[in-house]
């Protein structure tokens, strides 16, 4: 494939979009042929098979791509981890949550790339997961984050209960758009 492709093709499938930026880029895809095929082969490389994808709006493949990718991040086989650590950013002191895994700071929202699958403790990189956006699924919000040392895409769901909850004005302000210091 070529390399100028697969960046873009990565990109699409990687990059922290809204509903509407997922289906003008869809949109074009319809356009840009090998583009589509780089999607689809780039997806198929991460083992997730887009069935009938010949037939579908380019739209429709880049939201299935990315929705797959997305629960396949959260979902393949998670160890719930909830422990106590102290922020790699800010030195706050995190308390374990008692219900939920408490995978990133409430007080500045960052996490550590430490996980492939979550709680797997596998990744081996150790670098500052910086928030760069959030997203609403229902009544679900997900931080999406990416790797100050290697520049990995990552999520995480964001923690509003319990004693210590996420910071409610940096995630408003991550869902305005600002980016955090
Ligand atoms: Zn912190
Ligand atoms: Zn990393």
């Amino acid at each position: 494939m070529d390399p100028e492709l697969r960046r873009q093709a990565v990109d699409l499938l990687d990059r922290p979009m809204s509903r509407g930026q997922v289906k003008r880029a869809g949109e074009e895809l319809d356009g840009r042929p090998e583009l589509r095929r780089a999607v689809v082969d780039v997806a198929r490389e991460r083992g997730i098979e887009l069935r009938g994808s010949q037939s579908l709006a380019g739209k429709k493949l880049l939201r299935h791509a990315r929705d797959r990718a997305l629960s396949a991040q959260v979902r393949t086989n998670p160890i719930a981890r909830d422990e106590a650590f102290v922020c790699a950013h800010c030195g706050h002191q995190v308390e374990a949550h008692g219900r939920t895994a408490r995978d990133h700071c409430p007080r500045c929202l960052r996490s550590v790339h430490v996980d492939i699958v979550p709680g797997d403790r596998a990744a081996g990189c150790g670098g500052v997961l910086d928030p760069v956006c959030v997203e609403t699924r229902g009544s679900r919000l997900t931080i999406h984050y990416r790797c100050r040392r290697c520049a990995a895409a990552r999520v995480n769901r964001a923690i509003l209960d319990g004693d210590d909850p996420d910071d409610w004005d940096l995630l408003s302000a991550l869902s305005a758009g600002e980016v955090l210091s």
